[in-house]
């Protein structure tokens, strides 16, 4: 978990790959199983990617992201826009694991580099 909130969004192998340099005897498969583990019990979010990776927050305040659909930044956006909106009244009886919102298109970057 403490890794995974100094990266910033990273995939499975990526953070993998940082905790591998603090505890040389973690398995990949272990990374990956207690990530999706995490995931499936709300306590991180799992974000879709642009290049079709899955990548991990562990994001606890709720936010929104913008994601470039051509480099495949994610920034993240706070606000309390984004907390109501998250905070939606649901179906009684509804227990939400997760949520998210996220707004794919062009960073600034991207669209300022041209060519489409
Ligand atoms: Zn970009
Ligand atoms: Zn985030």
């Amino acid at each position: 978990m403490e890794a995974l909130a100094c990266a910033d969004h990273p995939t499975a192998t990526e953070l993998y790959e940082t905790l591998k340099e603090k505890y040389p005897a973690l398995s990949r498969g272990t990374v990956f199983r207690v990530l999706s583990q995490f995931a499936d019990e709300g306590k991180i979010s799992r974000l879709g990617s642009a290049d079709g990776s899955v990548r991990y927050d562990a994001g606890k305040i709720p936010h929104a992201h913008a994601q470039c659909l051509r480099c495949g930044k994610i920034r993240d956006l706070f606000g309390d826009e984004y907390a109501a909106v998250l905070n939606t009244k649901l179906p009684d009886g509804f227990t939400v694991y997760s949520s998210r919102i996220e707004y794919l298109g062009l960073c600034g970057e991207c669209a300022e580099s041209g060519n489409n």
